[in-house]
């Protein structure tokens, strides 16, 4: 660990836990075993807020990637696991989330320390929200369960029904943002019916997954039913798509990568789930409470420093409102905390990496050349550290590349509308379709436009809600299927078609 890494933690406080576990060689989780790289391989983790190097983790080959799905595979193809009672999966899982909730301390530091997000956060919403994950999918379970069906016309006696079966071995290929997260919400309901996994955390953040796999080992979840494998997109991801071993790819990340897992998945005819990038309209009809819309709107983009995928980053709000709004969003801007993620007081942490953080201040700069009036930030803070802040553009155009693209970090765009068939078309006029939020008090209108609108979630007078129990995903050009609510469980199991032909 480099010196300023060293100095960063001291300054903080950090857990024995989380010191002692950053001091041990990391090593990826293949079949109960903790393994380097075949070849030796590793890459460096980088501190996002010193630009320190932490440690180095295992550049896993498609052998080890090999090793990983035989060892997945012999697992579901009659192993301990698939010999398991749903209620012994709940039993499993609910100690697991247990485990978590023990140990979420460390577990949200290393999230801080390793992806730069706030610790704060990152126990709250990141560990809290992947132990209630694990919670809501254990409970499902003992719950998973096909029809008898009355065949409608075929002549004869039959008895029919359909069976609900796992898929089998589950590939999870996870982004950076929400690196414990994203990959919880993917594994609880996957182990939850009974499907076994290969994980792939982003190159950038494989920390708190490799403890969570600690925590897998320990709640006694039986080796080879969870493997990771850390390693790099363009090697281990690429490899995951058309392994034939690999029944299910599920996907988070950016719409460019995604296009290639889909592809590769249809070529492979395998099942895929894709959660992709997004450019979340907001709409601001003229009676919303200004100001409790104005506070939702900033936290709504700028939490996790804009690195969400479903973020409120483009803003249509009625003219006859548009200047108070725009003043109260950048008041309330000015206020947020630039401060490293360990920080208690942290709200805007630095973004994950030097590439992330230069993306972003190019799209700052196109914005402005394009003609864009900054209202605020737009600039990176001096170094060491990612930290750019958080900025507010006016009078923005819908041609504009700030306005189209997704930037993924802390920069929201703003638009004047004059009616509200405007404001439907200039939100749906994107190429994805993860989220979009509506602040207003006529529940009426808000109704009728609730069908207009494509995304995936509609939120009113709020931004970003989550829960387990509601499914999350995306229309267009953010991919399809859902993680998260009763949804997902279908993307997880086939169904089965039974005939018994009774005398
Ligand atoms: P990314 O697409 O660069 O990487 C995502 C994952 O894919 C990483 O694990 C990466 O190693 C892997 N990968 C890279 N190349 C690959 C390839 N050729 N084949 C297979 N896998 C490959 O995305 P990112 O930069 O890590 O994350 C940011 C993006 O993720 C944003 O676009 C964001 O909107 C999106 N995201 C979407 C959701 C959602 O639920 N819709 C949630 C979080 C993030």
């Amino acid at each position: 660990m480099d010196q300023v890494v060293q100095q960063y933690l001291d300054k903080y406080g950090i857990s024995a836990a989380t010191r002692a576990f950053l001091a041990k060689p990391q090593k990826m989780f293949i079949g109960g075993q903790w393994l380097d790289a075949s070849d030796g391989a590793r890459f460096k983790v980088t501190e996002p807020s010193t630009e320190g190097q932490i440690t180095t983790v295992p550049s896993a080959t498609v052998a080890d990637l090999d090793r990983a799905v035989a060892a997945a595979r012999a697992q579901f193809d009659g192993g301990e696991w698939r010999q398991l009672k749903p209620l012994a999966r709940e039993r499993l899982l609910q100690r697991l989330a247990n485990l978590m909730e023990e140990h979420a301390t460390e577990l949200a530091e290393l999230e801080a320390i390793d992806m730069g997000k706030s610790v704060g956060f990152a126990r709250d919403i990141d560990v809290q929200g992947s132990v209630d994950t694990i919670r809501y999918f254990a409970g499902w379970a003992s719950k998973l369960h096909g029809r008898t069906v009355e065949p409608s016309s075929l002549p004869g006696n039959y008895l029919a029904y359909t069976r609900k079966e796992p898929l089998g071995v589950v590939a999870a290929i996870v982004p950076w943002n929400f690196p414990l997260q994203t990959m919880v919400w993917k594994l609880a309901a996957a182990l939850a019916v009974g499907c076994t996994m290969v994980i792939k955390p982003a190159e950038l953040t494989s920390l708190s997954t490799l403890r969570f796999a600690e925590l897998v080992q320990e709640a006694g979840i039986p080796d080879g039913v969870v493997n990771i494998v850390t390693g790099r997109g363009s090697v281990i991801g690429a490899a995951m798509t058309s392994h034939p071993g690999i029944d299910k790819l599920t996907f988070t990340g950016s719409t460019p990568v995604g296009r290639k897992v889909g592809a590769a998945a249809v070529d492979q005819l395998k099942h895929v789930t894709l959660e992709l990038g997004g450019k979340s309209p907001v709409i601001v009809l003229a009676d919303a409470d200004l100001k409790a819309a104005a506070n939702a709107v900033v936290n709504g983009v700028f939490f996790n420093s804009g690195q969400v995928c479903d973020a409120g980053t483009r803003v249509y709000v009625a003219r006859s409102v548009y200047q108070p709004f725009l003043d109260e969003l950048v008041a309330l801007t000015r206020e947020l905390k630039i401060a490293p993620g360990l920080a208690p007081d942290c709200y805007i942490s630095p973004l994950v990496s030097a590439q992330q953080k230069d993306s972003v201040l190019s799209y700052i700069a196109s914005g402005i050349e394009e003609g864009a009036q900054l209202a605020c930030g737009g600039k990176a803070l001096p170094g060491p550290g990612f930290f750019v802040e958080p900025t507010i553009f006016a009078h923005c155009r819908q041609d504009m590349r700030i306005v189209r693209e997704e930037i993924f970090g802390p920069v929201l765009v703003t638009l004047p509308f004059d009616d509200v068939d405007e404001a439907v078309a200039l939100a749906n006029d994107t190429e994805y379709g993860l989220a979009a939020a509506i602040y207003s008090n006529d529940l009426s209108l808000v109704h009728s436009l609730i069908p207009r609108i494509e995304a995936g979630m509609v939120y009113v007078n709020a931004h970003g809600t989550i829960d387990p129990a509601l499914p999350f995903g995306g229309f267009k050009g953010s991919g399809f299927g859902k993680d998260l609510g009763a949804e997902q469980l279908d993307h997880l199991m086939t169904t089965k078609a039974v005939w018994i032909t009774l005398p």
